[in-house]
């Protein structure tokens, strides 16, 4: 067996172990694949997986187009900033926009997929620890932010996804996420990494995204 489908099958194994522990149901793995190689990527499809994420629209075009093709009920997720000019190409490719960051963008999101005909899940980016270089909805503004999102735009919102800050301890703010999302009747989180997914399924995540604990070290 190779070292990517061997480590693709001990964090599978490690998720389960883990939800086990912590008595949840076993979350959601979305395998990320930003900057690896289409082979890489093909590897996986081929041993069955088929939740990946990206984070820039080009990069997924030039590698996903034909993968998509050939693989059929992949979901394909966009976990990267997506500014407004990349909006239809990512609505033509991608399954699910998990880093919706501002009501103009789930507005544009919306007039594209009725252009298309093409229904994507959304998840809500919060900005959790509230820091300066990320995106997202601020903790203060994201309920009001669901309210106009689904009221207003019709969107059912699947999930909120957040990114904590890389040296503080993720607990509390995976904790608040969750909370967030309870108040305001989202379904689901996605939230914990290849550092600390074991933190998130601590407290109940839904989906944790992991790129480097699946593919190796990234050179980017
Ligand atoms: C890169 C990335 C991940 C995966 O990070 P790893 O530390 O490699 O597991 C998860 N979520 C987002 C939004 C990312 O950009």
């Amino acid at each position: 067996m190779s070292e990517l489908i061997s480590n693709l099958n001990y964090v599978e194994q490690d998720l389960a172990r883990l939800a086990n522990l912590y008595q949840t149901t076993k979350p959601r793995l979305v395998a990320v694949s930003k900057y690896q190689s289409q082979e890489k990527i093909e590897e996986l499809l081929k041993a069955g997986h088929k939740v990946f994420a990206e984070n820039l629209v080009q990069e997924a075009m030039s590698k996903w187009s034909g993968l998509k093709e050939r693989y059929k009920n992949i979901e394909l997720q966009m976990v990267g900033h997506l500014q407004s000019n990349k909006v239809k190409q990512a609505v033509g490719l991608f399954d699910v926009i998990a880093s919706v960051d501002s009501i103009k963008l789930a507005k544009k999101l919306k007039d594209e997929m009725d252009k298309q005909k093409k229904q994507l899940a959304i998840y809500l980016q919060v900005n959790i620890a509230g820091e300066q270089q990320k995106t997202g909805f601020s903790v203060a503004e994201i309920s009001e932010a669901i309210k106009i999102i689904r009221n207003e735009l019709g969107f059912e919102i699947k999930a909120l996804m957040c990114v904590p800050p890389n040296e503080a301890n993720p607990v509390p703010y995976f904790a608040k996420l969750k909370q967030i999302a309870r108040k305001n009747d989202v379904k689901e989180c996605s939230m914990g990494m290849s550092n600390d997914y074991e933190k998130a399924i601590a407290v109940h995540t839904d989906e944790v995204r992991i790129g480097s604990l699946i593919f190796g070290k990234r050179i980017k």
